[in-house]
């Protein structure tokens, strides 16, 4: 049998990092037959709720789980690590100024991405959840020179799923026979969630959307909406924010990532631009992408009408500005 994959989990005792270490250790991360390793990383205020959530693990009996080690260090916690799940990120508290919002985030995400320089595998790859993931991802990055700039990446695959899910439900369709849904620009109220592209059952989606009576207006004024507020509509509803499935997305993202996106079909995720559709160089911005072979690539040629990229124009502008802010203040 092959050697085991470390897994780094930042926040690991949090909501969303609870939900996706037991899926993670049952196979739904890298795929059935692969063995892994978790290394829990949280504040040291929440590594005893880690270490109890190491015990409920080895609980589990899970065959594929080889060990499991709980950190309150950063460097240690990375450490030979191949996957990263970024999920603790510190939230946005009353009456915190978005500056103080950026700078805590640095904090975090700088050591995170000098402990993955200075000691992770190899290979190592990371998805950033924590908000604002998009710019925390860029953070960790520009901290880790020796790792490809492409391995850190963030989490959109949430919006993705959420587009997907409504298109179909909008068209009376199954989840399954929807293709073609991007998700493009930061993971934030701005983003645009795109169905130019998009199929239902093979037929484009405008058409499908047609036959239901629903044209542009219903895009613009209910189904864009929908998808970039779902968040709060969950916590509305459900008295919390969403856990579960943003977990699911996570694995989802890794898994497609690492194992491959379907032949002909493609997923959405927040890499740093190639410069390809106007976005600038380096920014980590959402994307449609195939994967293969370990490799995330934007997929190219697309053809963009005046409202896509308007939309996307938009919400690439509010990445600058984070960027801008956080460079402002010498996180960089
Ligand atoms: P959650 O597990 O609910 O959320 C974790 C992060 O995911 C938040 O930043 C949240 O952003 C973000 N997120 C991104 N997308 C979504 C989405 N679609 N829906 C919901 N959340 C999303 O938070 P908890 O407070 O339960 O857990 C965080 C844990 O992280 C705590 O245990 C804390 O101790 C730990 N932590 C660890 C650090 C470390 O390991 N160094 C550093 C900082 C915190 P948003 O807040 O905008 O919802």
């Amino acid at each position: 049998s092959s050697r085991p994959v470390t897994v780094v989990v930042t926040g690991a005792a949090g909501q969303i990092g609870y939900a996706t270490v037991f899926r993670a250790a049952a196979g739904d991360l890298l795929g059935p037959g692969v063995p892994l390793r978790l290394h829990l990383l949280e504040l040291p205020q929440a590594r005893r709720a880690a270490e109890g959530t190491a015990l409920e693990l080895q609980d589990g009996a899970f065959p594929l789980l080889e060990g499991v080690d709980v950190f309150d260090d950063a460097a240690a916690a990375f450490e030979g690590a191949s996957v990263g799940l970024l999920i603790g990120a510190r939230p946005r508290s009353k009456g915190m100024e978005r500056a103080d919002l950026l700078e805590a985030n640095a904090g975090i995400f700088s050591v995170q991405g000098r402990a993955a320089n200075d000691g992770a595998a190899d290979d190592f790859r990371a998805v950033v959840v924590g908000n604002p993931a998009n710019t925390n991802a860029y953070i960790a990055a520009s901290h880790a020179p020796d790792v490809p700039r492409e391995r850190f990446t963030a989490l959109t695959r949430l919006d993705h799923h959420r587009a997907v899910a409504q298109l179909a439900a909008a068209t009376g369709a199954r989840v399954a026979d929807v293709d073609g849904v991007a998700i493009w620009g930061n993971h934030s109220a701005t983003q645009y969630p795109d169905l130019t592209h998009a199929t239902v059952g093979g037929r484009p989606a405008p058409e499908a959307l047609a036959e239901k009576g629903l044209g542009a207006d219903w895009v613009a004024e209910t189904f864009i909406p929908r998808v970039a507020k779902r968040g709060a509509e969950i916590i509305e509803v459900r008295g919390g924010s969403s856990v579960a499935s943003a977990a699911h997305a996570a694995l989802c993202h890794v898994r497609d990532w690492v194992r491959g996106t379907p032949d002909g079909s493609w997923t959405s995720m927040a890499v740093p631009s190639d410069g390809s559709y106007g976005v600038p160089e380096g920014l980590v911005s959402s994307f449609p992408v195939t994967c293969r072979d370990g490799a995330a690539t934007v997929v190219p040629g697309l053809e963009l009408d005046g409202f896509s990229r308007a939309r996307i124009e938009r919400s690439v502008a509010e990445l600058v500005e984070e960027r801008t802010a956080v460079r402002e203040l010498g996180l960089l």
